[in-house]
């Protein structure tokens, strides 16, 4: 009987040998159920027609083929062997966690009967010169319907509203539909729709490029199979329209076109953004805010190549997408592209290795590129492409400077300068954005007496305290308890708060200006998932003067209105033990100063520091990404720091202090006796085994290893074989991981 292997989702790394009834077909890339132990598995196919080692009667059988999907691309299980390789993450684990989770249960994913919807006598007679501008998704379904029937999956791609738009038409007897019966399983239509599919779309609102951006297109339009890109422009600098410009080349060519950004700029904005620039192009997005049915459905679309535009977080790296022809990964530099648990993967590199394998351009975005692609542009491995100007001649940079701390009076962490800069702001009718990293309302509460701290009984940090909500809560953990009238350690009633987070500043500023109408936007304030965007359409329609907000305000958001922005607290950035941490407060920096004055009006960034004259900000002021990039690399390449070396952090923790300790001892002396073989030397450096950052959280001890080498290629051919010595160390009661290229420490 016929062997298939199959990858299952279980910590081992191998995968399964299963028989194949005779008479049952098993493609490459196909999902089965397969006996696992007691349990059924759901597994992938990633090997047929296999010669098996283990003895026939001891190999069980495949269950069931499940046919509900189409199967897999040997493209896509390549990917997912790299990947698994690379990041030394079983395979099965790797490949069943980059499936839509739909296709990772054992209930086969059900086909609702579809139905066809067309035009009814009234809908054909429209003219839609006179149909209402107001609805616009109305319009668009009715104008699609013109073209040829369609399924709700083809007209989900006009617009997230469009199953609700489409009611109102069936409603008004404008529209009507039929059953059909597929002849094929979920998506439907594909043949039809493939068949029917005319390449000539729609660009909409293409602006005349620059020179700069002419040439940025150009170069990715001429390339001949693979080449790695660095776009490399200031905020405002046109790179979206760059973007738009290569999408619309690829499209033209009838490819699909895979777009990457970060968790936090997917919104229903972006989509729209894309949609009135390609009217009439399918479009997609992947995300974790979809319900899984729609995941899945989307994920479908394109796999099947409807779909030509995908809009995606970084899983969409692992979507099928059959007629790929650009990969562009915007704001490269974005920490939320690395997953940061189980297959700890850089959506960012693998989109770069996916690119290369498949043999097609890949595009990395930034204002500010991360030092290692930076570096890869200078040594030539990726082509740079440089904006250098704002798109909008009458657009200008804001400018930038520093208030130092200690010589101006302030107000609980807000200094004298600031405030009068924001009471200028108000009286102009101008909205003003005070950025800090902290939410809650203090880091710390504080005995006066004696000294105690509301440390987290759990956890190696402090418990924040949320005065609105009359709590103490650690951001580690979770555990929260209510804020204590006295002392626990002394009885002392004289508790402090300590330093600020943006409640505090909220009420210093409500307290400072009592009729400013003051937003606060961090993640207690929007943890409601509509609450952010009822946000920003109050700070659109220009109903709030004055915001408080943590990152998710720094990132790609145009309010037309802001022309102040005030940096609060940069500092403990600038000299931290975690090397990239002035890389991302640079990155942070320009990305909130990218907020103000992005219309005609000309902006300003106020910086609260104690070290004005720091190189960092003296860079900023001049927006001098280069001269910054440069010293930042000199400092590293002196340092032993990546992208001069290549790491591997391997962590544990557990309830065991000890044990921790042990494990990553007992693996460090295997790390450092390999390194010393013949292989090896002068190329690896395994470095001490030392608490973590959080070196205590949830009750868990945490430590971690480092290890280092010279060249990728030596880190993963050491990794392999140091892989086999971990598998022996015993690892009871520990949590255990391996990071490469990690970002975090
Ligand atoms: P970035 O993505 O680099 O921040 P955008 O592509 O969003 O920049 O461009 C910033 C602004 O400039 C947008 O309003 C955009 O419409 C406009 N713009 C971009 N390219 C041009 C151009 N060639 N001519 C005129 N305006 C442009
Ligand atoms: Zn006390
Ligand atoms: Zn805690």
């Amino acid at each position: 009987m016929p062997i298939v292997r199959v990858a299952l989702d279980v910590p081992l790394s191998t995968l399964f040998d299963y028989m194949v009834k005779e008479g049952v077909d098993v493609a490459l890339g196909q999902r089965v159920i397969v006996p696992f132990g007691r349990r059924q598995l759901v597994g992938l196919v990633m090997e047929t027609g296999v010669d098996s080692d283990l003895p026939p009667e001891r190999t069980k059988t495949v269950s069931q083929v499940l046919q509900d999907s189409m199967p897999l691309s040997a493209e896509l299980l390549y990917l997912m062997r790299f990947c698994s390789d690379y990041y030394r993450y079983p395979l099965g684990q790797t490949a069943i966690s980059t499936l839509p989770g739909r296709l990772r249960s054992l209930k086969p994913v059900l086909s609702k009967p579809l139905l066809n919807y067309y035009l009814s006598a009234s809908g054909s007679a429209i003219d839609l010169h006179n149909f209402s501008k107001r609805k616009v998704v109305q319009r668009r379904i009715l104008a699609k319907l013109k073209d040829h029937p369609c399924n709700i999956a083809q007209l989900k791609t006009l617009s997230t509203t469009a199953a609700s738009q489409l009611k109102d038409l069936i409603a008004e007897g404008l529209v009507e539909y039929s059953s059909s019966n597929p002849s094929r399983p979920h998506p439907v239509g594909m043949a039809e729709e493939k068949a029917e599919r005319v390449v000539a779309h729609t660009f909409a609102n293409a602006h005349r490029l620059t020179n700069e951006q002419l040439q940025a297109v150009d170069a990715v339009e001429h390339v001949q199979g693979y080449a790695c890109f660095l776009l490399h422009g200031i905020t405002g600098s046109g790179k979206t329209e760059v973007y738009m410009h290569m999408i619309n080349h690829m499209l033209k060519k009838g490819g699909q076109v895979l777009l990457l950004v970060p968790e936090i700029n997917l919104t229903p904005q972006l989509e729209n953004y894309f949609l009135d620039r390609f009217p009439d192009v399918a479009l997609i997005s992947l995300h974790s805010g979809l319900s899984e049915g729609e995941r899945l459905h989307n994920w479908q679309l394109a796999q099947s190549g409807i779909a030509q535009i995908v809009l995606g977080t970084r899983l969409s790296v692992f979507a099928e997408l059959p007629k790929l022809m650009l990969i562009i990964v915007d704001e490269e530099n974005d920490s939320s592209f690395k997953q940061q648990d189980g297959l700890r993967y850089s959506a960012r590199d693998v989109a770069i290795i996916r690119a290369s394998q498949r043999g097609i351009p890949v595009v990395l975005g930034s204002a500010t590129p991360s030092l290692e692609s930076y570096y890869n542009a200078q040594i030539g491995r990726y082509q740079m492409l440089k904006l250098t100007g704002r798109a909008q001649a009458k657009a200008r940079l804001p400018a930038t400077s520093c208030v130092n701390i200690n010589q101006t009076v302030m107000h609980h962490g807000i200094s004298e300068n600031l405030l009068r800069e924001v009471s200028q702001r108000l009286a102009r009718k101008e909205q003003s954005l005070i950025f800090i990293n902290r939410r809650g309302y203090a880091p710390v509460l504080m005995c006066t007496s004696c000294g105690w701290l509301s440390g987290c009984k759990h956890c190696a940090g402090n418990m924040v305290l949320h005065l609105k909500e009359q709590r103490l809560r650690c951001h580690h953990c979770g555990y929260q308890i209510r804020v204590p009238n006295i002392c626990p350690s002394c009885g002392n009633a004289d508790l402090h708060p300590v330093g600020s987070g943006t409640q505090r500043v909220e009420s210093v500023l409500q307290e400072r200006f009592p009729d400013a109408r003051i937003l606060r936007v961090d993640r207690d304030s929007t943890r409601n998932k509509r609450s952010w965007q009822n946000m920003r359409a109050m700070i659109q329609a220009n109903e709030v003067d004055i915001l408080v907000g943590t990152q998710m305000l720094a990132k790609g958001h145009d309010f037309p209105a802001l022309t102040l922005v005030g940096v609060l607290n940069p500092d403990t950035a600038l000299y931290s033990s975690d090397f990239r941490a002035a890389e991302r407060l640079f990155a942070q920096l320009v990305q909130v100063a990218g907020r103000a004055g992005r219309a005609d009006k000309p902006g300003e960034v106020l910086i609260q520091t104690a070290f004005p004259d720091h190189p960092l900000f003296r860079a900023l002021h001049n927006y001098d990404f280069e001269g910054w990039a440069a010293s930042q690399l000199l400092e590293r390449e002196m340092a032993g720091f990546p992208p001069f070396v290549f790491q591997t952090l391997l962590r544990a923790e557990g309830k065991q202090e000890a044990e921790v300790f042990r494990y990553l001892n007992d693996a460090r002396t295997a790390a450092v006796e390999l390194s010393k073989s013949m292989e090896y030397q002068e190329t690896m450096e395994v470095l001490g085994v030392i608490p973590a950052a959080m070196p205590r959280r949830a009750n868990h001890f945490r430590a971690q290893l480092l290890i280092q080498a010279k060249t990728r290629k030596a880190m993963q051919q050491f990794l392999k074989a140091w892989q086999i010595a971990l598998d022996n160390c015993p690892t009871k009661n520990l949590r255990c991981s391996l990071d490469v290229d990690p970002l975090e420490f």
